[in-house]
């Protein structure tokens, strides 16, 4: 109780996130044009625009607007990106206390000419995200420490993000771990690191150097990764849902999905994995399978809408069922 007598309500920053992601952030800066450019050329694109990703705060964004309480250890540029950034992470109600900002290189980016096919060319400039260091995690240690989940990617360096899933570890935090981008080498750590380990098809296939084109083949991906030491594995398949196995059942399952009209796929892979995060932070008691059927439903909704983050469901606009 509080000397007033009222009983004592903790300040909106005492409550510990249940899902935290130590990851990216990137200004995605999208120019569309009729045609891509030939080396050395000028060409006018029709459209620009400016959009939020990074896989990091994407996972984030998607479980917060399912309702989870978040929190991303990050770091961005002391620049207008970087302060844009911030201002987005905060209207998605995710906490910015271990947002760090650096004067040391720019907010991560990524400078995308896409044709009207959909080609595209991309150059992403990893920027601040890499300076993201062990001191930074050190500082968000109790963050980490009381999180039910935490989340971590491949685009802050890989000693970060080894540092990240120990910390976790240590304190019996869930980790989810997207290998995504994928390197053939991966440290042996992250998979015996890795509570659930999740990538897609073209991850699984440069991870273990099997073909993966269909479920039958993700499940021996699959196998091929759990045998690395993770608990459990996810591959997903696109329009094909999911395949999931674990060390209590090692049998590979096929998870489906609904058939959608998809009108742009980017981001689905994120949308995916912070639903999952989601759904291990706030259902621990629902099944695997029934997890990753909602997670599959989640996505199939982000791929009805045009963008990253914006094509992102909130929980006020879905069935209640998936609740
Ligand atoms: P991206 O790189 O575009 O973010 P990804 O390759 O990492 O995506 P995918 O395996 O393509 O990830 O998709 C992730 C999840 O999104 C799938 O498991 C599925 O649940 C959903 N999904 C993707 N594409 C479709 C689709 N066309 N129809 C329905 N669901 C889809």
């Amino acid at each position: 109780m509080a000397a007033s007598g009222e009983p004592s309500r903790p300040r909106q920053e005492e409550v510990a996130a249940a899902v935290v992601v130590v990851g990216s952030c990137m200004t995605d800066l999208v120019s569309v044009t009729s045609r891509l450019p030939k080396t050395g050329e000028t060409i006018h694109g029709h459209k620009f625009f400016i959009g939020f990703g990074g896989k990091g705060a994407n996972q984030c964004v998607q479980a917060a607007r399912l309702g989870a309480k978040t929190s991303i250890v990050c770091k961005v540029g002391k620049d207008s990106f970087g302060n844009d950034y911030i201002e987005n992470l905060k209207q998605n109600h995710i906490s910015t206390e271990f947002t760090y900002q650096t004067r040391d290189a720019a907010t991560g980016a990524a400078s995308i000419i896409v044709n009207d096919e959909g080609q595209n060319i991309i150059v992403i400039v990893a920027g601040a995200n890499l300076l993201l260091n062990t001191e930074d995690l050190k500082k968000a240690a109790s963050v980490i420490s009381r999180a039910k989940v935490m989340i971590c990617q491949l685009e802050i360096s890989p000693e970060t993000s080894l540092q990240a899933l120990t910390m976790a570890r240590s304190s019996g935090v869930k980790t989810l771990f997207n290998p995504a981008p994928a390197i053939a080498d991966l440290d042996p750590r992250f998979y015996t690191l890795s509570d659930v380990f999740c990538c897609n098809e073209s991850e699984a296939e440069i991870l273990t150097g099997l073909m993966v084109n269909n479920p039958t083949e993700a499940g021996k991906a699959a196998m091929a990764l759990l045998k690395r030491g993770c608990q459990v594995v996810v591959i997903t398949l696109g329009a094909s849902g999911c395949v999931s196995l674990s060390q209590t059942e090692p049998v590979p399952k096929h998870i489906p999905t609904e058939a959608v009209k998809a009108v742009d796929t980017t981001g689905a892979g994120d949308s995916f994995v912070g639903a999952l995060a989601f759904y291990l932070a706030y259902y621990p008691d629902l099944s695997l399978e029934e997890m990753l059927k909602r997670s599959n439903s989640i996505a199939a909704i982000s791929v009805q809408a045009a963008g990253t983050q914006s094509s992102y469901p909130y929980k006020k606009d879905l069935p209640l069922a998936l609740f």
